[in-house]
């Protein structure tokens, strides 16, 4: 009998494997629509410096409230104020996978151009209904509404009904429709938890949710200061290897090595690319159009070994801040105390990477029973809540000797950690854990051991203030008695006065508190 030989498209080939973009099962798939599309949404944001306003209604279609822990048939709906898509690009955007705007080496949440695309999919290959796009790019532009399925066999958009409708406000934005299916009594509570953790690490945006139950929330911005957006670069020597330089050596416009080289890549300029080519054993004058296979090989050993590059250029990255962290941090999770700090960047293999880690204590924080301190954990600023057991921040926390710090993990405390990069280190495409990069997990342990000591000195502090207190309120209770009896046993008529005693105590006492404070 002779094999088969058949070629998968790329929808089709996500459509048989959901579980590689994180759609496993009921819960993560109603998770993961939710996850994707709010994403896209801070994407298309950011990128433009708008302050996100975004809108989540999910609904129940069969009215009906399923029995615990079965799927039903949902409605999803969202809306945004970012930039919009532009008309033409809507069918390939939504309806065709491997198609994206973020295939460049600047920092997004978006990866694979597949996110989106695996909503929708799911959302069709369940229900068999077609899904609505509607998109507005602001002034002088009309709004498109485009009714869609994903041929998925053939990966093609498959347009249905398309409209234009008159714009006369400039409306910007852009508002999904979709009939999924998925288990909601099991995903709610996540989806609630990724919203807050998505209104901590982006402070600047406004959420407003509503459930099938009729619950309703809604997230208010902390502050209004956004970080900067990331920029474009170029590729950095160390992190490509050979196909990725032979794609540039074939494109180039340079006719010698010497300028390829520095026209090409990040951090050579004319000394470095000298150097690098002797260090190499290839004349600098070579045209690189004309690069044997043999002489690409050599070039490529080179960069990657080569010893004084300087460090990925982080212009690429846009990390959260320490001061926007803290305010995300008190707003949504009300503690009474909270310290974070945003590392210099980094780099592994080429890559740049910033970690940041934030502590927070007390306040409306429950107490860790389990003595292990909880982590809420983001990577390109999106919050991974599932495999905390595999990711490398919760390795990092396990590793810090609290004791040091005289802090007790059973205490009321949360540990945040973020790492920006474009390229996470993640363990799969559903983008839920972190490796672990021995360069990443010293940054994530030394911003974690910062923030300890910060807490440290705090509780010390707050340890030293109440065993003052405790301290005046026995001068207070005992002073006047005693002033009383000594003056009787002396045999002497007047209390001598005892307040200029109590007040020196109380006066160190209120400039504890003012340094306290300030
Ligand atoms: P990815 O986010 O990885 O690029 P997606 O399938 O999630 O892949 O999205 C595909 C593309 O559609 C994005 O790259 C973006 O250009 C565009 N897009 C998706 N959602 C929005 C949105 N809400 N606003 C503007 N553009 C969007
Ligand atoms: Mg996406």
């Amino acid at each position: 009998m002779r094999e088969q030989f058949t070629e998968l498209s790329a929808s089709e080939f996500f459509y048989r494997h959901k579980d590689l973009a994180g759609f496993t099962n009921p819960t993560r798939a109603i998770y993961g629509t939710v996850r994707e599309l709010v994403e896209n949404s801070l994407d298309a944001a950011e990128v433009h410096g708008i302050l996100l306003k975004l809108h989540l209604k999910v609904s129940r279609l069969n009215g009906e409230k399923p029995a615990e822990g079965h799927e039903e048939k949902l409605h999803v709906h969202i809306e945004d104020n970012a930039g919009g898509i532009p008309r033409e690009k809507i069918p390939t955007a939504f309806g065709r996978v491997l198609v994206s705007s973020k295939y460049k080496l600047r920092q997004t949440r978006g990866l694979f151009g597949l996110g989106g695309k695996m909503a929708l999919i799911y959302g069709q290959s369940t229900t068999h209904e077609p899904f609505t796009i509607r998109s507005g790019t602001g002034k002088r532009s009309p709004i498109v509404e485009y009714v869609m399925m994903v041929d998925i066999e053939k990966n093609v958009p498959c347009i249905l009904k398309r409209r234009r409708l008159q714009n006369p406000s400039g409306w910007r934005g852009t508002v999904i429709d979709l009939t999924t299916r998925g288990d909601w009594a099991h995903a709610k509570q996540k989806i609630i938890e990724y919203l807050t953790n998505t209104a901590i690490a982006a402070p600047y945006v406004t959420i407003t949710f509503e459930d099938p139950d009729g619950t309703q929330c809604k997230f208010e911005p902390a502050t209004t200061t956004m970080p900067k957006p990331p920029k474009e670069t170029r590729p950095h020597p160390a992190g490509l290897d050979v196909e990725g330089i032979k794609r540039l050596a074939t494109s180039t416009k340079a006719t010698n090595l010497l300028a390829f080289l520095c026209s090409q890549f990040q951090r050579i300029g004319p000394v470095t690319a000298k150097k690098l080519l002797q260090f190499a054993g290839i004349n600098p004058r070579k045209d690189p159009h004309k690069l044997a296979r043999e002489e690409l090989l050599q070039l490529s050993n080179a960069m990657n070994s080569f010893p004084d590059f300087k460090a990925p250029d982080p212009s690429c990255l846009s990390p959260i801040g320490a001061e926007q962290l803290e305010a995300g941090i008190k707003k949504q999770l009300k503690p009474a105390f909270v310290t974070a700090i945003t590392r210099k960047p980094s780099s592994y293999s080429g890559f740049p990477f910033t970690v940041e880690a934030g502590l927070a204590y007390g306040g409306e924080l429950p107490p860790n029973v389990s003595g292990k301190i909880p982590v809420v954990r983001f990577a390109n600023k999106i919050p991974l809540l599932f495999d905390e057991g595999s990711d490398v921040a919760r390795k990092a926390i396990d590793e810090v000797n609290w004791k040091l710090y005289r802090i007790d993990p059973t205490m009321s405390i949360v540990a945040v950690t973020s790492i920006v990069s474009t390229r996470i280190p993640f363990r799969s495409a559903g983008k839920e854990m972190v490796a672990d990069r021995p360069e990443v997990e010293r940054e994530l342990l030394n911003s974690i051991r910062e923030c300890a000591r910060q807490l440290g000195r705090y509780l010390s502090r707050h340890q030293r203030m109440a065993y003052d207190k405790r301290r005046l309120d026995v001068f207070q209770k005992y002073l006047p008695k005693l002033a009383e009896f000594s003056t009787r046993l002396s045999g002497k008529s007047k209390v001598p006065n005892i307040d200029p005693l109590l007040k020196a105590v109380t006066r160190y006492q209120e400039e504890e508190s003012s340094e306290e404070e300030s």
